[in-house]
């Protein structure tokens, strides 16, 4: 490579891409993806091949720190020091008056690892809150639960390579063509190798995954768990069940399959929107599988009943004994670049280090002796919307926010509003001027992007790559870890501070020592030779790793897996007259979140420029709606304005509207968490995005 190249990964997804940078020599960066890399032999989709586009347009760019002099002010510029020594201030004079639990740090599944360790140890173990979340929240905190219930621990147990040697996938809730792209090529590739692989999607749309599909199931929003049990059933009665394996490795078939008896299967596949065929084909194939595999995300996770729908699909792995053996098991696919790495570093506010728990005093003083504190509070911190809840009823003071854009992403949009608008003080850490926040914040910090700064991140399948710094940060924007030492030495915590990233990467490294996600092995060096690498990799055993519990040896204390039926679980939003129709939202393939880096490149607008509400023509014909028509979108939590798209591909009696948009054309046009609520899992708290009730009416 030259001295003129520099590898790194993509920032977008969780598939982890890796990307080969090279700077010309009149400064323009090119950049291609890695032909050697493990994750995505050169290939990158849309998004990651116009990231050095969003490197080059810094229109939109936050360059210098700014700050109110007090609410109702304008924003103006002012120096680092002054808006550290203000945020400093104002946090230590909340701390003293009302305690480490009147502040709060929203931070994001896009942050480096060096820098989710960094705030973690800084807010847990000095500060004296667990008041910290992250985005993540959002995205797979349901299969972090279910994971952890059902195996022992948060551990992902497949591989990609895992992939390419299935012979029945089942996909649920996600559209990896479009969200997960290079993963899903691989797919296609197997596909194309092996046509006799079957695919089964469950989605309530028909989307460009199901059209590699030999079945889709269009599901009815909000019935997975009890379709997964109908599967469940059917495995039984068809003897498909892996009794050896279920007497060796499983606690609780006896109450799973008892449970189940009373299950009418007939009635119960109509309630999940299938006949009863469709699912016995299912059961015969997944049944006659060699290896079996589910890939799933937001359709399972982001639900009141996230945990349980995972859950009864973990059980199917387990009924048949298609999980830790290689070309098996269940993928949880994360939708954020680093939100594995997040798991790792504890970066939930019911989290520890190192998957350890918060809930347990041994872990909480292991980890404050490795940090050199007298004690962790073993009170689980406020959850993502459980701080925003806590902000609107005043109990919360202080929200310091990170890489993130709540006012569009989180459901409820309207309280996000009101109660970012009633902080006493709010920090708004970013990127972008975009980030709606930033009207109400006291103090904007700018932060350096992808590629301004150096790190690492975990993809979905545990592989732990480094992103290289090879560009500039624009006018005073300074990398996250840097901002956040600032604060954190301002504060006088002088043991937080550090030289290079690699010295919090190799501090992380340490306290994962011992631990089943052991990465005491690793450094810089050998993640970039190898273009990153699996976790563990214990220093006593420097090998990558492969799929996870190949020795049937889960993480519970007995090594056995559980089959869990049931798990206390919320109902979704009940509709009515007023608002008969089931809302899902979702992502489009071009664009990530809330468009403040996709939004800036132009190429990535040809696809969908405009948002769109997709209705299915029977819905749209009796409410006098035609194609391309504005239409009202109405709901409990307020209305916007969208453009109809008559498809029939969606599911009658469901309506989709992507995520992605803010403010565009006046405020009520298009910011789709105006209609999402608040209703969060109770086991994860991952708030539902996936079924709200409303109505759509002509505008
Ligand atoms: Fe980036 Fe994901 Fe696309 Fe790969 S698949 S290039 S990680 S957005």
């Amino acid at each position: 490579m030259s001295k003129t190249s520099y590898a790194t990964t993509c920032s977008y997804c969780g598939v982890g891409c890796g990307i080969t940078i090279s700077k010309e020599k009149d400064g323009k960066i090119r950049l291609q993806g890695t032909p050697d890399h493990p994750v995505n032999q050169g290939q990158l989709c849309s998004k990651g091949r116009n990231l050095n586009y969003v490197l080059e347009n810094q229109s939109e760019r936050l360059f210098f720190p700014q700050m109110r002099i007090s609410k109702g002010h304008e924003l103006r510029r002012v120096s680092w020091d002054t808006a550290i020594e203000r945020t400093t201030a104002t946090f230590a004079a909340l701390i003293r008056r009302f305690g480490p639990d009147s502040v709060g740090f929203y931070v994001s599944g896009q942050c480096l690892t060096e820098e989710y360790y960094y705030i973690n140890k800084l807010v847990k173990g000095f500060i004296g809150t667990n008041n910290l979340d992250t985005n993540s929240r959002l995205c797979m905190s349901s299969a972090v639960t279910a994971y952890t219930l059902a195996l022992g621990e948060d551990l992902v147990p497949p591989t990609y390579e895992d992939l390419d040697q299935a012979d029945t996938l089942l996909v649920a809730g996600a559209n990896p063509a479009w969200c997960h792209p290079i993963l899903w090529r691989r797919v296609e590739a197997l596909k194309e190798r092996h046509p006799e692989t079957k695919i089964i999607v469950i989605d309530p749309r028909r989307t460009q995954t199901a059209s590699l599909a030999d079945l889709h199931i269009s599901i009815i929003p909000g019935t997975d768990a009890l379709l997964f049990q109908v599967l469940g059933k059917l495995l039984i009665d068809l003897n498909y069940s892996d009794s050896t394996f279920l007497q060796h490795h499983v606690e609780g078939f006896e109450t799973f399959k008892n449970t189940l008896s009373g299950i009418n299967l007939t009635q119960a596949s109509a309630e999940c929107g299938s006949d009863l065929e469709t699912l016995i084909q299912v059961a015969h194939w997944i049944g006659k599988s060699k290896n079996f595999m589910s890939l799933w995300s937001m359709g399972l996770n982001q639900s009141p009943q996230g945990v349980h729908k995972n859950l009864q699909l973990l059980n199917l792995h387990l009924l048949t004994g298609q999980i830790g053996k290689e070309g098996s098991g269940p993928f949880s696919l994360t939708g954020q670049p680093n939100a594995m790495g997040g798991r790792e570093v504890g970066g939930l506010s019911t989290l520890l280090a190192a998957h350890r728990k918060l809930s347990d005093p041994s872990a909480r003083e292991e980890v404050a002796r490795f940090w050199g504190v007298e004690k962790i509070n073993g009170a689980p911190g406020l959850t993502a919307t459980q701080m925003i809840e806590s902000l609107n009823s005043g109990k919360l003071k202080a929200l310091w926010i990170i890489c993130t854009n709540p006012m569009v992403s989180l459901p409820d949009s309207g309280l996000t509003e009101r109660a970012l608008q009633k902080a006493r003080f709010l920090v708004v850490q970013d990127i972008s001027v975009k980030n709606e926040a930033i009207s109400y914040a006291d103090v904007v910090l700018p932060a350096a992007g992808w590629g301004e700064k150096e790190g690492t991140m975990t993809n979905s399948e545990r592989r732990i790559s480094h992103l290289s710094a090879f560009a500039k940060p624009p006018g005073e924007a300074l990398p996250d870890l840097e901002i956040l030492q600032k604060f954190a030495l301002k504060m006088g915590f002088r043991s937080l501070e550090c030289t290079h990233p690699e010295e919090v990467f190799l501090e992380h490294a340490a306290l994962t020592e011992g631990t089943r996600i052991d990465i005491s092995g690793l450094n810089y060096s050998i993640l970039k030779k190898n273009r990153g690498i699996r976790w563990p990799y214990p220093k006593s055993n420097p090998v990558e790793a492969k799929g996870l519990f190949l020795n049937k040896k889960f993480a519970h204390p007995d090594g056995k897996a559980r089959m869990i039926t049931f798990v206390p679980q919320k109902e979704h939003e009940e509709r009515s007259p007023d608002f008969p129709l089931i809302l899902t939202t979702g992502r489009i393939r071009d664009q990530w979140h809330t468009m403040t880096r996709t939004g800036l490149v132009q190429k990535l607008q040809q696809h969908i420029p405009l948002p769109f509400l997709e209705i299915h023509p029977e819905d749209a014909s009796s409410r006098g709606i035609k194609e391309g028509d504005v239409v009202w979108v109405k709901g409990r939590r307020g209305e916007i304005k969208s453009r109809a798209k008559l498809s029939l591909d969606i599911r009658q009696g469901v309506v989709f509207l992507p995520m992605h948009w803010g403010k565009i054309l006046g405020n009520s046009f298009a910011k789709t968490n105006r209609l999402t609520g608040n209703s969060t899992d109770p086991n994860s708290f991952q708030p539902d995005f996936k079924f709200s009730a409303v109505e759509v009416q002509p505008f």
